[in-house]
């Protein structure tokens, strides 16, 4: 029997290792269409790769997923955080946590998480062949198929072809600009409780001040849950802070404080970026990441309609479908 993975990055090394791990004797091919393995892992974290978060309660880590929060929560009973850091300590990765939760491999590079992988997958006997850009599957007829192509438009007209609807793709995780704020020339100034709120939805956290309008968790929070609502407005709309009474000084000189702003566009967060849309969850069977309508296929990864706030959420994703994808195959 044999596995062909497409796609080399997190959920797509994850998944042919965890078929290796799960069943020595399959062969378990991975495509990647270019030169290298793991490039968003590589500078993921501001290079440090934000592997997971510190929250071992599956019932309070899905509420960190917009998208995906009720099919993760049996996922996640099965190989959540703990089994993530248990994973990497058996092959020789200390994982750390830092105050607000997020967890790093102890030497703070993410080099550490890729030389793990590619180790591993090389030792079991994972076939990884680059630069291999699939055209069409119709070459892998009888053969199990892992698509694990993160936003790649290729992966999703993959899925349509074999019946599966996508959910349009649409940015998640960015900035607000706000030309006509007055407190522009604050720049880097952060306030450490504000509540954010557009629309229908509304965060909670540190909000920072910048030369182009706002940033800061809340802020990348509120643009995560808000995702489709800001799309569908093109990013033009109203949304209001509730500052705390206790401001810093920098802020307390600005008369009239505006509680409302307007947003107009967005600036990308480079710190971590997803998309949230993908292919329809409901036609996914979440014991084995098995496609419901063509048997044999399986999905793991960004590919699917789940996007997580930053924190290392989205990983999480990737390693949990990858390897109920992969052990059961
Ligand atoms: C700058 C940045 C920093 C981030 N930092 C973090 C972080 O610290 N913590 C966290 O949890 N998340 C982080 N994320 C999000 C995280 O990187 C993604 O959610 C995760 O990489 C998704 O993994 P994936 O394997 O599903 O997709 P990807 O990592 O996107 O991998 C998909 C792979 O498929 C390949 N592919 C696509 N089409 C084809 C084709 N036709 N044939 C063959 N191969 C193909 C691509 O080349 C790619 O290698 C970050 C994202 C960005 C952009």
């Amino acid at each position: 029997m044999s596995l062909i993975v497409i796609g080399g990055g997190a959920a797509g090394v994850f998944g042919a290792i965890s078929a290796k791990e799960a069943n020595p004797k399959m062969e378990v091919v991975l495509l990647e269409k270019s030169a290298v393995l793991l490039s968003k892992v590589k500078v993921s974290g501001g290079g440090r790769c934000n592997v997971t978060h510190a929250c071992f309660d599956p019932k309070l880590l899905v509420k960190n997923y917009p998208r995906g929060e009720k099919e993760l929560l049996g996922p996640f009973h099965k190989f959540g955080p703990k089994e993530t850091i248990e994973w990497f300590a058996s092959h020789g990765v200390k994982l750390k946590t830092e105050k607000d939760g997020r967890m790093f491999p102890v030497t703070d590079s993410s080099e550490t998480i890729i030389s793990c992988l590619l180790n591993t997958a090389k030792k079991l006997g994972v076939d990884i062949r680059t630069r291999q850009k699939i055209e069409n599957l119709q070459d892998f007829k009888g053969k199990k198929i892992l698509l694990a192509t993160g936003s790649s438009p290729d992966g999703y007209r993959w899925a349509k072809a074999f019946g599966h609807t996508i959910q349009s793709p649409v940015p998640s995780l960015f900035t607000f600009n706000v030309p006509t704020s007055p407190l522009k020339e604050l720049s880097g100034v952060v306030v450490a409780n504000v509540e954010v709120k557009v629309g229908p939805f509304s965060q909670k956290g540190p909000l920072l001040i910048t030369h182009f309008g706002f940033s800061g968790p809340a802020i990348i929070k509120l643009s995560a849950w808000a995702a489709r609502y800001l799309h569908e407005r093109n990013y033009h709309t109203d949304f209001t802070i509730h500052w705390p009474e206790e401001l810093p000084k920098s802020l307390l000189k600005i008369k009239n404080l505006p509680t409302v702003f307007h947003i107009e566009g967005k600036t990308t967060n480079k710190e971590e970026f997803v998309t949230c849309g993908g292919v329809t969850l409901k036609e996914v069977d979440f014991r084995s990441m098995e496609s419901k309508i063509h048997p044999g296929l399986y999905f793991a990864g960004e590919i699917l309609d789940i996007d997580g706030v930053t924190g290392g959420f989205n990983f999480q994703n990737a390693w949990t479908t990858g390897k109920l994808a992969g052990s059961h195959v």
